[in-house]
This record gives structure tokens, sequence and C-alpha cells, in this order.
């Protein structure tokens, strides 16, 4: 086994992951000046190492007790289950669990510990089991999350979800964080299947239900954020993730917040934040019950939200009277021009009437009633009635004298 007791200060001793020879030799020493203990039976307990077995304790006089044993076996199911993780994964499942650790020492209502000790007999373990009043959480770590398309991945982590509801513990997924995978234009969340089924629903999540209740009414809501929105009716579910790295040698949770959408692949949801970052320390908080975050500053993040829906819908409405504004400029030109052409055509009909012409014409040729209707029914439908004006600048430039001159003239035009 990994943990021993330690014989004085009475804490639980763990073997690190890859220490260097001479820290063996040093755990080998202290075993045997008799620091450790069995956690089970109290009996002495010392250091092995060797090929086929990494580093562990193990009983001094006799074989391991039975309890001893049965950790020892579920340590080993346990470390199947990891064994597709990276490195990260055991010293990210450490530092949660000794923070959690120091949380519990300050509360005694608090207990925390590795999944596989807590309960040797579950069929999959938590990294760390949590438990507050009546509260127990499956606290997880995944790493190595680029083959969570695998789809085999994904429904062995689905049903180790399921499974920690089934045994009535709460389960908190923490993601490494390089498989965030956002659209900032549309102010959308990508996410993985395996995200899909891990994402939480806390009581804060809760909150953001009802409050998102009363302001979204219908799809126009999401216009201003440019979301595209997949879902017919608008269900509101909001849920988070945890994704959790390494920065400045302290581990940092990222938390995502948002709306679920698309419930098919690839899933979608809408944004809630932009990915507050949290000492990880303040995210897991002991408080009454098991918060990942402090509410307090949840309260601001809606007042935020909202503000910030506030304005990006003024935005979006400044944005839509101009493009309205500016269709109606573009509609009131077009009809402008339209007015101006026709005018223009109409200019020629102003300038003489066919009974202006009439007049010039007797005037000019002594053009007779019957020559008139000759000029009207022969030529004039040829010409066009509005163009009295073309057969006077005819009649002038051809120096016409009689009807028979204009009507040549005329004959010529036509043709
Ligand atoms: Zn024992």
């Amino acid at each position: 086994m990994r943990e021993a007791l330690h014989s004085i200060d009475n804490t639980l001793e763990r073997i690190p992951y890859t220490p260097t020879s001479s820290e063996i030799s040093n755990l080998k020493n202290l075993a045997k000046k008799g620091i450790y203990i069995c956690p089970y039976c109290n009996a002495d307990l010392i250091v092995k190492s060797g090929e086929e077995r990494e580093i562990h304790f193990a009983h001094k006089h006799s074989e391991s007790c039975e309890e001893a044993k049965n950790v020892g076996r579920a340590e080993t199911r346990y470390s199947k289950q990891v064994k597709r993780e990276t490195q990260q994964h055991k010293v990210l499942t450490d530092i949660i669990y000794d923070e959690l650790s120091t949380q519990s020492k300050i509360d005694e209502r608090y207990e925390v510990d590795y999944g596989y000790r807590v309960n040797t007999g579950l069929k999959h373990y938590p990294d760390i089991i949590a438990k507050i009043d009546n509260n127990i959480f499956a606290i997880s770590v995944v790493t190595n999350v680029i083959p969570l398309r695998d789809s085999g991945l994904v429904k062995e982590i689905a049903e180790r979800h399921h499974y920690y509801i089934e045994q009535e513990m709460k389960p908190i997924w923490f993601v490494e964080v390089k498989e965030l995978a956002i659209e900032p234009e549309k102010n959308a969340i990508v996410l993985w299947d395996a995200e899909n089924i891990i994402a939480a629903k806390t009581e804060e999540d809760r909150k953001w239900d009802n409050f998102l209740s009363n302001h979204i009414t219908d799809k126009s809501f999401f216009l201003p954020f440019n979301y595209p929105l997949n879902m017919n009716n608008i269900v509101i579910d909001v849920k988070s993730m945890y994704y959790i790295y390494t920065k400045d040698s302290k581990i940092k949770v990222k938390l995502q917040r948002f709306l679920t959408d698309r419930t098919s692949k690839p899933y979608r949801a809408f944004l809630l934040n932009n990915g507050v970052e949290l000492e990880f320390s303040k995210t897991l908080q002991l408080q009454r019950s098991f918060t990942v975050n402090n509410s307090d500053t949840e309260e601001n993040k809606r007042q935020e939200f909202l503000t910030n829906y506030e304005n990006l819908k003024q935005d979006h409405e400044e944005k839509q009277r101009k493009e309205q504004e500016e269709a109606e400029e573009r509609k009131r030109l077009q009809v402008e021009r339209l007015i101006k052409n026709k005018t223009a055509t109409l200019e020629p009909e102003e300038e003489l009437s066919y009974q202006q012409l009439q007049k010039l014409l007797k005037e000019k040729i002594n053009l007779t009633q019957k020559e008139q209707n000759e000029l009207w029914n022969r030529y004039m439908p040829r010409i066009g009635y509005k163009n009295s004006a073309v057969v006077w600048k005819l009649t002038v430039d051809n120096r016409c004298v009689s009807f028979d001159d204009l009507r040549r003239v005329l004959k010529e035009f036509i043709n």
C-alpha cells in the first residue's frame, strides 16, 4: 500500500510517486526505526521496493491484515483506472488532497481521503472523496483529454459519472485546461462529448437558472451576443465546467459557466462568462456545504452579465436603427432618381404639345385638316405622340414648305 500512519504524529503519510534512490533509502530507514504503522491494524510497516512492484509499505512480521489487503486491491484497481492519465494527474490529485485535508483539519465535520481508501468495494473510484455533513463529493481530475474523442473513453467517463450519482455521491470533475474551445465572437463554448456529460450542476448554476428565467423570454435575447441559438423551445439549464492547470506553481481553476444548448454532436453552449480564473484554494471552499466557488462574487457576476447584456443590447439596437435608416435613405434616393428620369423623358412633351405643333405647321406649311389627319394617324404613332418637337425640328431643319416636303422627310426619318 502507498499510505502509512505516522506513529508519532498520527498523520497519513504517502510514498512519493517517483522517489529518488536516496528518498527510498531514507524511507526505509525511517520505517526500520518504527515511524510507520498500518492505518488498519497498527502493525509495524516496512518499505519495500523491487523490480516487479513499485515502492510500497508492507507489514513487517506477518501477512497483510485483511483491511490493508482490501485497500491494496482497491489501489491496484484504481491504478488501472488512472493508467491513461498523465503525470500531471498525480500532481493535481495530490495538491487537491493536500488543500482539502488542510481545510478538514479546521472543521471536524469535514472528511477527505483518496477515493479507493474510503470505500474499497467501489466499481469506480473518484480520485478524492470529500464528505461534509450528509454530502459526499466524488472529485475526479481528467488529464490527457485529447483522446476524449475516443468514444470508448467517453462511455467510460459517462459510466463513472452516473455510477457516482448512483452511489449517492455528487461528482465534481476537473478537466486539464488545454481542451478549452471557445468561439469568442459568438459567445459560445464547444464541448467534447465527455465534457458535456461531466459538466456540473451546482447550487450556483441553479441560481443562474432563476436569474436567466427572469431575463430570457425568447430567442431575441441572444441576438446582441451574436449567438446562433440551436434549441427551438428555450430550456434554461445552466451548467459549469472546471478547467484545472498550474500557473506560477499554484493550481488555478478556470470556471466556465454556460447555458446548455446543442444536445447533439458537436455540443455547443452559450457562455455566461469569459472564464473566471480562480485560485484552487479559493475555489473549493469549506462552507456549510461544499461549494465550488464564492457565491458573493457569483452574484456580482450575474449583475456584470446583466450590465454587459444591456450594453450589447443597446449597441445592437443602435446598429439595427442605423441599418434601417440607411435602407430608408437608399430607398429615398432610388425614388428620387426614378422621378428625375421620368421628367427627363417628359421634357419634349412639355416643350411642345401636338396642339402647338398643329398651330405651327398651319402657319409654316399651310397644314390642312386632311394633312393633319394623315400626320396624326400615319406618322405620329411611329414617331411617338409625345415627340411633337421632333416633327417640328424636322420641318425646320429640312426647310419644308409644304406637307409633301414634310411627308418625304418623315418617311425617311421613320425608315
Ligand atoms: Zn494492517
